[in-house]
């Protein structure tokens, strides 16, 4: 059996205990295979493993890998979780199914309309990226702003509003990390109450967070997908990483 094989069969047992300790159903926390840095080979394993989502941070790293594996395609889902520059939107918008990452509502705007220039593609799936732990660096818009966010790409017309994505401050205090997701939850579930009878909220069902270090604190406070690269692929390289 293939490391990877392995690392999957562990991890799909801690998810599954992660779920029942916090009294979930296993199949409504979803798994993303973060493959940034690693190559179309490892995602090739996955899927022999069953896994079928996978997650790319850089676009010309991911649309080469998606490109090589275009055979697959048809079973496969990508989603691009990274920062999203101005220039990479029409790769993304061309070859990504989902994009976790937005933060602007030029970027969304974008993608939209390059996405409809793709007849045969439907929606792309989107999250916003909220900036939980207010750090200067980190990409994700504020709590307070995320809500207008929302509303205004809910509004257009290739882009399906899907929820909203965190990537916290790392912490070894296991209390800090609950407290940032319980923050993000909050959001999530304000916005779904305020959006109940708008048609661009229908699909409005995801919480993107949770990753190999603080998965268990995300699903214990709501996570309905978590993006795990380490603890399936082994460690990446620093210089990349
Ligand atoms: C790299 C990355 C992950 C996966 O991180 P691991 O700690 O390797 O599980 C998840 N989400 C985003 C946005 C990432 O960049």
């Amino acid at each position: 059996m293939s490391q990877v094989t392995t690392k999957l069969m562990m991890l799909r047992q801690r998810l599954e205990l992660a779920a029942l300790a916090a009294k979930r159903e296993p199949e409504d926390i979803q798994l993303l295979a973060v493959s940034k840095t690693f190559p179309a080979i490892a995602v090739e394993e996955a899927m022999h493993a069953g896994q079928t989502a996978f997650g790319e941070n850089y676009a010309q790293e991911g649309v080469e890998k998606i490109q090589q594996l275009s055979k697959l395609r048809p079973w496969l889902e990508w989603h691009f979780i990274g920062p999203l520059q101005s220039n990479k939107t029409r790769d993304v918008a061309e070859h990504f199914d989902w994009v976790h990452s937005i933060d602007r509502l030029k970027i969304a705007e974008r993608l939209s309309t390059q996405r409809g220039e793709f007849s045969n593609l439907g929606p792309l799936q989107v999250c916003v990226q909220i900036n939980v732990s207010e750090e200067d660096s980190k990409s994700g818009i504020s709590l307070e702003e995320v809500d207008a966010l929302c509303d205004a790409i809910s509004k257009l017309p290739h882009l399906a509003l899907r929820g909203l994505m965190a990537i916290p401050a790392p912490s070894d205090d296991v209390s800090q990390q609950h407290q940032s997701f319980a923050a993000v939850r909050e959001c999530f579930v304000g916005i779904k109450a305020k959006h109940s009878n708008d048609v661009g909220f229908d699909f409005f069902d995801t919480l993107s967070m949770g990753m190999s270090d603080d998965l268990e604190a995300a699903i214990t406070e709501g996570s309905t997908m978590v993006r795990i690269g380490s603890a399936i692929f082994g460690k990446r390289d620093k210089i990349k990483a």
